[in-house]
């Protein structure tokens, strides 16, 4: 079977050449190995998500010479899967709703701090605090009853403990050089979310299940997601799915060696198209060679 490889981007801004070196990366590992190149849309959150983001992301990638098959799966039209999913994991005892909203939480944490440092997930978010848990059944009936939003997350605790050690084959490097058979590290994450009362699914849970339903064999994304496949390693294993290779790559950075945002107007494939720049420079920008045989990626 021929090896597959995806590109996941998220319609809420317009593509910069960091998006570029990721696409054309997993474009060129997918030419060089016979494999096949997937674009996948995730665009869960509908109040980030927009049509023009949607469709400046198919002209750019045309433009940047990259070509990949139809239908494109857009994550939007597949909430029923998603929400089967927690189903099954919530049948497993290992969902329970919190009904804190964020404001509350960052007060908790606030609280908590006064006295003590409160733990940080591995992207600087404060691990949930609270301990909606141990709400009794018919509380949360009540709760979900009154329309009361919630956010339906993860026991990692008990989801660890289903779990033999769990780990991951890097092809690529981790923001500190790891390489290799990494060990996941679910429990720097806390009680992930997996869904909210009006979006069924969430990053972590839609890309694990998109992954292996299409079959993605080569996960090539950025070092900025290097420790949420602690969470991922997880949710394959409690669904019962295949692990992909991972092959995490360096960022492209801008002069004041910051990770570009999709608000970098400077480096956005529409600008620089717009003043001239050939799809040739843009690669050559991002440090990928125009021979595909020399496309190593630099990871
Ligand atoms: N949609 C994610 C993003 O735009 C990428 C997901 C992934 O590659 O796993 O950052």
């Amino acid at each position: 079977m021929p090896p597959v490889f995806r590109f996941a981007p998220s319609p809420n801004g317009y593509l910069h050449l960091g998006h570029a070196y990721s696409a054309l990366l997993n474009f060129d590992l997918a030419r060089r190995a016979g494999g096949r190149f997937l674009l996948r849309i995730e665009d869960i959150d509908a109040t980030r998500c927009r049509p023009e983001f949607e469709a400046a992301i198919y002209e750019d990638l045309a433009w940047l010479g990259i070509a990949w098959e139809t239908p494109v799966r857009r994550q939007s039209e597949h909430f029923a899967r998603y929400r089967e999913a927690v189903e099954l994991l919530s049948a497993m005892g290992l969902v329970y709703p919190s009904f804190e909203s964020r404001a509350e939480i960052a007060r908790m944490v606030a609280d908590r701090e006064a006295t003590a440092p409160w733990p940080r997930d591995p992207d600087g978010a404060p691990l949930y605090p609270g301990a909606a848990q141990s709400l009794p059944a018919a509380e949360r009936s009540r709760l979900i009853g009154q329309g009361i939003p919630y956010a339906l997350r993860l026991d990692m605790e008990a989801a660890r403990a289903r779990a033999n050690q769990l780990t991951w084959v890097e092809h690529g490097e981790g923001p500190h050089g790891e390489t290799g058979v990494i060990r996941a590290q679910p429990e720097a994450w806390g009680d992930v979310i997996l869904a909210r009362k009006e979006t069924p699914t969430s990053y972590h849970l839609s890309v694990v299940i998109d992954d292996a339903l299409q079959g993605v064999t080569d996960v090539v994304r950025g070092r900025d997601l290097f420790w949420s496949t602690s969470v991922h390693r997880v949710l394959q294993f409690l669904l019962g799915i295949p692990e992909p290779a991972y092959r995490h790559h360096r960022l492209i950075e801008d002069a004041s060696g910051e990770k570009l945002s999709k608000s970098t107007q400077a480096t956005g494939l529409r600008e620089l198209r717009g003043r001239g720049v050939t799809p040739s420079e843009v690669r050559r920008f991002v440090g990928l060679s125009d021979d595909l045989r020399n496309t190593t990626g630099g990871c």
